[in-house]
């Protein structure tokens, strides 16, 4: 069935590609990672050797050096396929933070191990138990000393810290009252977590209602070079915000594939299950709202779009990166929602698959920005209203 006709835009080759390599990882394989709530190493591997993970580095330093658009078909495609990049998409874009404020050095030093998959940059410390969404208020301080920083504090939802070699940290380097502007003092740090880990960088996993190997992580004493300190101390809040348009857009595509996912299973499902003496989807209570549901997600596909057009010309695109993070996050949330009624009983089977994605696409509503932060901005930037917070 096909859902959409950008299914079949420049980069149907890289789509097939990855649909292909995705029928390796069926059901089953992510139902028993799952149950052990392991790592899909194996995936994420496949997705790493094929150079899919590295669509956005520079071809300079190893990767294929193409668009958002392109890292945006590659993560749809694995959502629509059942499966979850949701292990794995950090390595694709974490990187953006090195590749546009890194020296020369630094880039040298991690891109082409980051494209080869050497060196694996999944985890992102930002948010903090404490802070939450308002980031500018987290604690973890780097005090500098000689050649080094000194780490101290805590991250929460650090996920994939313990499938990761590095870590790109924000962390304060001026105490909050002592600067002109609270997003100031902020500084962003290359972390080596190899040299650190079990020594002055803790890990711990929490258990969340989907497999999504997020963790805690705490830093006593952790000591970095003061080289691995990225552009300007102070100014670590400017550069983590400048991949978060990028991030919302490609979670966005994520919901997009999704929301293709949820469709294609309701669709098929309403047209097979026979109740009454005829199919369920001959009743418009179970078609008007995969219909409505199918809608949704188009229009959300348009915004991803849109969004990743204007990043790619290199135009402002932040109220675009997030109408298309909320739009399809509501689009896959529906969709999972209406799946699961038309599958009735079934739906809350796991051999079906469908309890699994509702559960790995719920977070969407929530991270990495919730919906509400996304209607603050849209209210205070775009519409002129005042600030609500
Ligand atoms: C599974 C998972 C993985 C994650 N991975 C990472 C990661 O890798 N790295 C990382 O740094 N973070 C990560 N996060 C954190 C995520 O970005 C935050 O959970 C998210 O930004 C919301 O922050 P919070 O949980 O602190 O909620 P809070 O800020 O405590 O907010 C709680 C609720 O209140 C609402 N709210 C807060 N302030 C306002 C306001 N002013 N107006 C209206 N409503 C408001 C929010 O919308 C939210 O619904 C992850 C989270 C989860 C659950």
């Amino acid at each position: 069935m096909i859902l959409s006709p950008y299914d079949n835009d420049e980069y149907a080759d890289v789509r097939e590609g990855v649909r292909r390599l995705c029928a390796d990882f069926p059901g089953d394989y992510w139902r028993k990672l799952d149950e052990t709530r392991s790592y899909p190493t194996e995936f994420v591997n496949a997705l790493t050797e094929a150079g899919y993970l590295s669509v956005l580095i520079p071809e300079e330093y190893g990767g294929s050096g193409l668009g958002l658009s392109a890292a945006a078909a590659v993560l749809e495609t694995i959502q629509a396929e059942g499966c979850n990049g949701g292990a794995c998409h950090a390595q694709m874009y974490t990187m953006g933070t090195i590749l546009r404020h890194g020296s020369e050095e630094q880039k040298q030093k991690y891109l082409p191990g980051i494209a080869s998959g050497k060196l694996r940059l999944q985890a992102f410390g930002v948010t903090e138990p404490t802070s939450g969404t308002d980031t500018t208020a987290l604690r973890t301080f780097a005090k500098r000393e000689g050649d080094e920083y000194v780490v101290n504090g805590q991250k929460i939802w650090t996920s994939r810290a313990e499938h990761s070699d590095i870590m790109l940290l924000l962390a304060r380097t001026t105490p909050r009252d002592e600067t002109k502007k609270k997003t100031e003092g902020l500084s962003t740090f290359i972390v080596d977590m190899r040299e650190v880990v079990g020594k002055s960088l803790t890990i711990q996993p929490i258990r969340t209602m989907m497999n999504h190997a997020t963790c805690e992580v705490f830093f006593e004493d952790m000591r970095i070079p003061a080289e691995n300190l990225l552009g300007e101390e102070g100014k670590g809040f400017r550069y983590i915000l400048s991949g978060m348009n990028a991030e919302r857009t490609l979670i966005a595509a994520e919901c997009v594939g999704d929301a293709k996912w949820f469709t294609r299973k309701s669709a098929e499902y309403a047209n097979e299950r026979q109740v009454f003496g005829r199919q369920i989807g001959a009743n418009q209570g179970i078609q008007f709202p995969i219909a409505r549901a199918y809608a949704n997600m188009r229009a959300a596909e348009l915004m991803v779009r849109e969004a990743a057009r204007l990043y790619e010309a290199g135009e402002p695109m932040g109220a675009e990166a997030n109408m298309a993070k909320m739009l399809a996050a509501d689009a896959s949330n529906e969709a999972a929602n209406v799946c699961i009624q038309t599958h009735g009983g079934f739906g809350f089977a796991e051999e079906y698959d469908v309890e699994r994605k509702f559960r790995e696409t719920r977070l969407y509503q929530v991270a990495p920005i919730s919906t509400n932060l996304i209607l603050s901005f849209l209210a205070e930037h775009v519409l002129g209203m005042p600030r609500s917070y």
